[in-house]
């Protein structure tokens, strides 16, 4: 068997209208280790939320549907499991934290109530039981009066609380894989690192593997070991977090760092804007995906779609200008400000 937790190779998955098909993946790669943390960075639209879903096997169809690849969980071919094989994996194996807990709690039902569940839908054990779990789950992610809490609804905790709510359930039957949908981003400053620190402390406890899903890439330097950068449900460039952040290639990815707000105040006001929107998916596109906003694009670049090559160990891109023998040079300010 495998050592990965988890593989995805050659994932594809498609939105069908009554006229047209956008491609929402598009041939989509990658390996997550055992205790590992993977961001999938991204704009909206980038194709990494579908990507987490299609993991899941939660892709609404219609319209939405697997249309290729294959998804090996512990060597478990995901996209040939019944409907039943999969319900015992969500929430149990493989669990999901959405970035808005106000929507995915249930308004009607006491937050112990929802972990009760959350823990019995899996696990074979008295409710007694499981109400001593979930208070010891409420304990862990930092909830103080974790016994009076159980009580109460969601709409008397504030925001950082009920997203540790959030996270109690989706970690209540100890997941090998955690999925977190920009889990932080309805948060302001201070409660988003205390999550953070949080869910670093559950992996340590826990051991479980995290795929993080964000626009944020301050997000991803703080928590991840592997990035994926996806643009217009493609793969752009992937490696470990120091190689990206220290000689990242694609000039997507450039154009996501030199727009990221720091701390810095030099740096703020250097911040630019990528220019431009996302192309039409429903269209096809025989060139690079990112030639219309970008700003080194070439003839080659509106008719000729570039590979995803591996430049360096571990390190992939896919720019006609970026291969072992030649390198574009990142200019500065090369996006609006
Ligand atoms: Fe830009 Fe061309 Fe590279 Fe695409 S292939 S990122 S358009 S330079």
């Amino acid at each position: 068997m495998s050592d990965f937790l988890l593989e995805v190779e050659d994932l594809e998955v498609h939105f069908r209208s009554s006229s047209s098909v956008a491609k929402a993946v598009n041939g989509v790669s990658f390996t997550l280790n055992k205790k590992e943390t993977l961001g999938i960075v991204g704009e909206s639209g980038s194709g990494k939320s579908v990507t987490a879903t299609a993991l899941l096997r939660l892709i609404p169809n219609p319209p939405g549907k697997i249309a290729g690849g294959r998804i090996l969980f512990e060597g478990k071919d995901i996209l040939a499991l019944s409907e039943k094989e999969m319900r015992s994996i969500r929430g149990n194996e493989i669990s999901m934290i959405f970035q808005d807990p106000m929507t995915s709690l249930n308004p009607v039902f006491t937050v112990g109530n929802q972990i009760i569940e959350s823990i019995r839908t899996h696990r074979k054990v008295s409710k007694k039981e499981a109400k001593k779990a979930a208070i010891e789950m409420l304990q862990l992610v930092g909830i103080p009066e974790a016994e009076k809490r159980m009580d109460m609804y969601p709409h008397e905790f504030s925001g950082g609380m009920r997203q540790r709510v959030m996270i109690a359930i989706a970690l209540a039957c100890n997941p090998k894989l955690l999925i977190a949908d920009e889990p932080t981003t309805a948060l302001d400053v201070t409660v988003q690192a205390q999550i953070l620190d949080l869910m670093r402390h559950l992996q340590d406890t826990i051991d479980t593997s995290i795929i993080m899903i964000t626009h944020d890439l301050g997000v991803v330097w703080e928590m991840c070991d592997q990035v994926i950068v996806m643009y217009a449900g493609n793969t752009v460039e992937s490696g470990d977090v120091k190689t990206i952040f220290d000689r990242p290639l694609h000039p997507y990815t450039w154009g996501l760092l030199d727009s990221q707000i720091t701390s810095d105040s030099e740096n703020e006001e250097k911040l630019s804007t990528i220019p431009g929107t996302p192309p039409d998916l429903r269209e096809p596109i025989p060139g690079c995906h990112f030639a219309d906003r970008c700003p080194y694009a070439q003839e080659v670049c509106f008719s000729k779609k570039p590979e995803l090559i591996e430049v360096e160990e571990g390190h992939t891109v896919s720019c006609h200008f970026q291969t072992k023998e030649k390198r574009l040079k990142r200019k500065e300010k090369a996006y609006h400000g």
